[in-house]
């Protein structure tokens, strides 16, 4: 059976050339970094340079890198280290309805701790109001927390702009950039950004291995206590082979990402258009205009049919795609990006995510192409609320009429 992975906004293969440089510190280069003698002095040498690797992809200074374990890590930090650095100066935080649970779930938690939060609603093409934004802003506010790019959507949010205003009211700025890095440039300076986190599986690096850009001067409290790792910011023994992975993959994603975007954009136009044009009763999900969001990522609805549904027997053609809802404690929840879209909540349940990589083929759309509307048709044969429309009229009808 084929195999074609669409899914690279869950995790993304490692890359040979990454796996390569790893290789030898799984089976030769066994030392602690923080030993002084010749084992430790082997592996800091190799961390330093991924510290180097990793500073140059997001146009930071070394010394701004704290290597974490994934990008969970890092959004809890930069949050919960604001809180708890920031107290003093006031309980109030911005962020959006539509930011991965590493952030939405932290500040919940900090809610029950007496902190004020804000979560800015998005319109229906899933974008922020910037007034809206400086408007609620407090002399109390200590932090605005905003996505870079949205995992589901795939929307982009306007950073510099935001890290503007953020600017002129002293506030600091954290950024989850993990759907970002290596897909779009991104310049922690231009962006005006104090914290930014990128992970290591959603980039060619293995998991278990990310980083947290602190800018100089930045005061936050760790999350882990322990050693003097990553200069008392980060304790812990270093995941050495998996920094070194990462630092290569900041690498490769440097060199090659104005040519990865490219091919990746090509092929999500032509998947995009392709669906669009052959399927009918679907809904776009994110912003219709391609350039605002990112090159790889598709989020389409297609009325009557179930998501879960649809991602199962496109996983019989071998087509790795993904819902937009998440399972939840058993029963079926459609994802709160799109509900803080307002999309219906039939179409919210077929909400569907392709997520292309820069390993993916012309052939790999193709086949897409050729399988997807036929076995959208099957489904909706079956489906109980397709027939309906052919009798009378009903919510589902009327939902259809609106997209
Ligand atoms: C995947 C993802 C995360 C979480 O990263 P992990 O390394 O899996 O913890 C956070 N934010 C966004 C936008 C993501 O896509």
């Amino acid at each position: 059976m084929k195999r074609i992975y669409l899914d690279n906004n869950a995790t993304t293969p490692v890359h040979p050339e990454v796996l390569e440089v790893m290789l030898p510190f799984y089976r030769d280069f066994f030392g602690n970094p923080s030993s002084v003698h010749w084992a430790g002095r082997e592996v800091s040498g190799a961390i330093e340079k991924a510290r180097e690797q990793v500073a140059a992809l997001i146009n930071a200074a070394p010394a701004e890198i704290v290597f974490i374990s994934c990008g969970s890590e890092g959004d809890n930090h930069a949050i919960k280290g604001t809180a708890e650095a920031l107290r003093d100066k006031g309980n109030h935080i911005i962020t959006t309805t539509v930011e991965h649970p590493a952030v939405l779930e932290t500040c919940k938690g900090l809610e029950k701790k007496g902190f004020n939060i804000t979560y800015l609603p998005v319109d229906r093409d899933g974008m922020l109001n910037l007034a809206e934004l400086e408007k609620a802003i407090t002399d109390q506010t200590i932090l605005i927390s905003v996505m870079w790019a949205n995992n589901e959507t795939g929307n982009i949010y306007p950073i510099n702009e935001i890290g503007a205003i953020a600017a002129k009211y002293g506030i600091r700025f954290h950024t989850d950039a993990v759907q970002a890095v290596g897909k779009l440039p991104v310049d922690v300076q231009k962006a005006g950004v104090h914290l930014l986190v990128l992970s290591g599986h959603k980039i060619g690096a293995p998991k278990g291995v990310g980083a947290l850009y602190i800018k100089r001067g930045t005061r936050l409290t760790p999350l882990l206590d322990g050693g003097h790792q990553e200069r008392g910011r980060r304790a812990g023994t270093h995941n050495v082979a998996g920094i070194v992975g990462l630092g290569k993959a900041c690498e490769l994603a440097g060199e090659h990402l104005v040519e990865n975007a490219a091919h990746m954009r090509r092929l999500r136009d032509k998947l995009e258009q392709g669906i669009l044009d052959a399927v009918p009763d679907n809904k776009l999900n994110g912003h219709p205009d391609r350039d605002r969001r990112l090159p790889n990522s598709l989020n389409i609805s297609f009325a009557y049919i179930e998501g879960e549904s649809l991602l199962l027997n496109l996983d019989m053609y071998g087509i790795a795609a993904s819902s937009g809802s998440a399972c939840t404690s058993g029963s079926l929840e459609p994802s709160h990006v799109m509900g803080a879209m307002c999309v219906e909540v039939s179409l919210a349940h077929s909400s569907t995510r392709f997520s292309l990589g820069a390993e993916t083929t012309e052939e790999d759309i193709d086949f897409v192409l050729e399988v997807l509307p036929a076995t959208v048709q099957r489904l909706r044969d079956m489906s109980p609320l397709y027939d309906c429309k052919k009798t009378e009229p009903c919510e589902m009808c009327e939902t259809v009429k609106r997209i």
